[in-house]
């Protein structure tokens, strides 16, 4: 498998090569030169595989520079009942005949992200040892995709992981789950600050060339590739637990704010499983949600951006959503580059009118926004109805899935996160508290580890520089 980038500024490059990049060096996304296709006979006999053993079939098609005994290896070591509580990984919970949650929070720290980033830390610790080389990631958080990052590259050799949040400003459930880890090779920073403070930063040492290339700083954002690709499994073990036979559609409901999650779904469609509908769900923050609806595309500034109930979906441009682009104007990375010009320049893009637009069904897109009364009638409605207490995030997601519904195909609900993280909007919704997953109950009375600093990039630059001297 070759990969090129969505603007056609990349010489091909394969899995090993792209791993532990960011953007291509066009400013474009790295994508698959084509999705292999999954046939009839192929699709049938993967429905008995257990998890890692679908994971195996579906990675090695794209990450083919790998030794397959190695890299069959890297996915047990994954993908195990110690680490996602239980063989299944992403087991299927049947609300009603028809209608189900695919749980994908069951991970370290409940939420999806684990299921990728867990299987992006073996990857970058192989790799890198095989290169000999090191990595200092760096990032900034609000909440899940640090915690979600730490807790995949904890212990890890060859990696460091430097992550800024803004001090005082995350849940006590979310600074818990981070500052207490205390393995060595994990350096948590409160920065006095936003967490806008905290991404300028990070953009600023990125920026800074030659201390990026002296001290080997890298990123684990959601447009790595790796973790798009490792989500597409999850969308074949839906299919398989929701159907009994190899023909029969089904839909999925996504809570989206980075387009990373639905945009693995597109590319198990496009590999051949019968995907109905893919649902987009966004909450106030429905930037995703205008362009489905309208074929306008308006990335938000920070200023426009809403702090919802649904935190991890208040994004105000989807970083991953022109690898979709690329498959909507079919390949054309001359025609992406455009759009993408014009998006700089005036900052929108609008495809209404065009074939591509009318395409947009073809490809099974649907959407819908949820709001935060939206969101608290749906837990509520959820709790009533099946007795299982959701997040706001999959609340979200069912909400917006209800009109979408078809007769004789399921709809599958993912749940994005665990209703424990997100206590205020739970309590606010049932008053009362949301269920803790057992090995939590005593998470923010543990001992805490973290660094305080200005939001000053010399002060950061120090610190690396001497974490990496040790
Ligand atoms: C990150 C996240 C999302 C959004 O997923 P994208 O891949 O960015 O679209 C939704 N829900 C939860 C709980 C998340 O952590």
């Amino acid at each position: 498998m070759k990969y090129l980038s969505t603007r056609g500024g990349m010489p091909p490059a394969r899995f090993t090569e792209i791993l532990l990049g960011g953007l291509a060096p066009d400013g474009g996304l790295v994508v698959p030169e084509h999705y292999p296709r999954i046939d009839a006979a192929t699709l049938a006999s993967w429905r008995k595989l257990s998890y890692p053993a679908l994971a195996f079939e579906i990675l090695r098609l794209y990450a083919d520079d790998l030794p397959e005994a190695d890299l069959r290896a890297l996915i047990d070591r994954t993908y195990t009942a110690q680490t996602f509580g239980s063989a299944d990984i992403t087991p299927l919970h049947t609300l009603e005949p028809g209608l189900h949650l695919l749980r994908l929070s069951n991970g370290p720290t409940l939420a999806f992200k684990d299921v990728a980033m867990q299987l992006l830390g073996q990857l970058f610790e192989y790799v890198l040892a095989k290169q000999g080389r090191e990595l200092n990631i760096l990032g900034a958080t609000s909440g899940d995709t640090g915690s979600a990052a730490e807790y995949a590259m904890r212990g890890r050799r060859g990696i460091r992981v430097f992550m800024l949040s803004p001090h005082g400003r995350m849940s006590p459930f979310q600074t818990a789950q981070m500052f207490s880890l205390d393995d060595p090779n994990i350096f948590n920073i409160a920065v006095d600050g936003v967490f806008d403070d905290c991404q300028d930063m990070v953009k600023a040492v990125s920026n800074d060339l030659a201390f990026k290339q002296r001290y080997a700083i890298g990123t684990v954002n959601s447009i790595n590739w790796a973790r798009v690709v490792a989500q597409v499994v999850y969308y074949f073990k839906g299919f398989f637990a929701a159907t009994e036979g190899d023909s029969q559609p089904v839909s999925f409901a996504v809570p989206s704010g980075n387009f990373g999650n639905v945009l693995a779904g597109h590319i198990a469609r496009m590999m051949g499983l019968p995907i109905s509908r893919l649902v987009v769900a966004t909450n106030e923050n429905d930037v995703l949600d205008e362009f489905f609806r309208t074929g306008r595309y308006r990335p938000r500034g920070a200023a426009e951006t809403h702090q919802t109930s649904s935190p991890s979906m208040d994004i105000s441009k989807a970083s991953n959503f022109e690898r979709f682009v690329y498959d909507l104007v079919g390949a054309d990375a001359a025609r992406v580059a455009a759009m993408w010009r014009g998006l700089d320049q005036r900052g929108e893009f609008d495809v209404a009118g065009t074939p591509e637009f009318a395409r947009l069904r073809e490809f099974g897109f649907v959407s819908g926004c949820s709001r935060h009364a939206d969101r608290l009638a749906t837990i509520r409605e959820v709790r009533a109805r099946y007795g299982v207490t959701i997040d706001t995030h999959t609340a979200d997601g069912y909400h917006v899935a209800q009109p979408w519904r078809e007769p004789g195909v399921p709809m599958v609900c993912l749940e994005t996160a665990q209703a424990a993280k997100f206590a205020d909007a739970i309590r606010e919704a049932i008053g009362e508290e949301a269920p803790r997953p057992p090995g939590f109950e005593d998470l923010e009375s543990r001992p805490q580890r973290f660094h305080r600093m200005a939001a000053d990039v010399e002060a950061l630059e120090r610190y690396i520089a001497e974490r990496c001297a040790d």
